[in-house]
């Protein structure tokens, strides 16, 4: 393997000024999950890697006024452990404690899995159906990019030349609101997601119609996709199972799965909609009781 320094940056001005410099030759990391592998598989070859967690901004989350704000070096283990998220964020914590095992969600972080661009991360759909904000700063400043139009491609993303994720933000979710998450993987854990789907509605008061909707899909498509024709469906709908099953068909025209060794084409097109019933299902019920 080259042979690369390590760098800890301990403000978010040194960082970018140091990925600016060193341009493609060096990339930033949080708990090193992904990069390390790709490093030593010979995926690329780097002179630095960029450690953020020495930077205060990228390591700290906190719940405000029913939002929530996520530094991009978080590790997994942290958000699934705070009572207060795991309450407000069930969908989410679907998501932060499958993702890997214990030792993985000690160091990965919902930052990296969002900037490694995998279109079978499990962090970065309910992240969209949450309506996340990526917060970056680069030399030019400060810019928000939309989860859902973060990644291009696979591996690839909005990020720009000294350009760094700082946070992940999370507006509250209305009243009667519910998410959740789920994969499908051959084995019980540690895979990688044959698909995926996460799902968000809030109710009306009488818990009677959906009022807002939203579905994104894993590992079906080059990116993680916003199902939007199958989320606008659901807007003003009776949350039934024959509503859910239509949104599953509708979530599964808007997929364009690939085939290789881990599922055929059918198959995941058949998951995203066995998935979307079972994650519309799960997020109901949590509407039903949430505060
Ligand atoms: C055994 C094992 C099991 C795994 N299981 C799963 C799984 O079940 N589901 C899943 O989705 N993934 C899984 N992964 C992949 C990986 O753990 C996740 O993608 C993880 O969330 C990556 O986070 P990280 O902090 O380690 O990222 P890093 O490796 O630190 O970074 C990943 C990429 O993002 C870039 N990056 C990181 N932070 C920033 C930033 N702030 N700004 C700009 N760019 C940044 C890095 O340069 C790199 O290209 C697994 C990996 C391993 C080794």
């Amino acid at each position: 393997m080259h042979p690369f320094s390590y760098v800890a940056p301990r403000t978010l001005d040194e960082a970018v000024e140091i990925l600016d410099r060193r341009g493609e030759r060096a990339r930033p990391f949080a708990g090193a999950t992904d990069i390390l592998v790709q490093l030593r598989a010979g995926r690329f070859e780097l002179d630095a890697l960029v450690d953020l967690k020495a930077v205060p901004e990228t390591t700290a989350l906190s719940l405000d006024g029913g939002g929530l704000r996520i530094g991009a070096a978080v590790p997994c283990c942290e958000i699934y452990e705070d009572a207060a998220v795991r309450a407000a964020f069930p969908g989410l914590i679907d998501a932060a404690s499958l993702i890997g095992g214990i030792q993985i969600q000690s160091r990965a972080s919902l930052g990296g899995n969002l900037c490694n661009a995998s279109p079978s991360a499990d962090g970065v759909c309910p992240l969209i159906v949450h309506s996340a904000v990526a917060k970056l700063r680069g030399p030019e400043g400060e810019r928000d990019a939309s989860v859902e139009s973060f990644c291009t491609g696979p591996g690839a993303n909005v990020l720009r030349r000294g350009e760094l994720l700082v946070e992940i933000e999370l507006p509250p979710p209305p009243e009667r609101f519910g998410a959740a998450y789920q994969r499908f993987i051959p084995r019980n854990e540690m895979d990688i997601a044959v698909a995926g789907v996460a799902s968000a509605v809030a109710l009306d008061e009488d818990g009677a119609a959906i009022v807002s909707a939203r579905l994104a899909l894993a590992a079906v498509g080059p990116t993680p996709i916003l199902a939007e024709r199958a989320s606008a469906f659901l807007m003003g709908k009776p949350p039934t199972t024959e509503t859910f099953a239509e949104a599953g068909k509708i979530a599964a025209s808007e997929a364009s799965p690939i085939a290789d060794m881990r599922g055929t084409k059918e198959h995941r097109l058949q998951l995203i909609e066995t998935l979307t019933r079972r994650t519309l299902a799960v997020a109901l019920a949590r509407a039903r009781t949430s505060r």
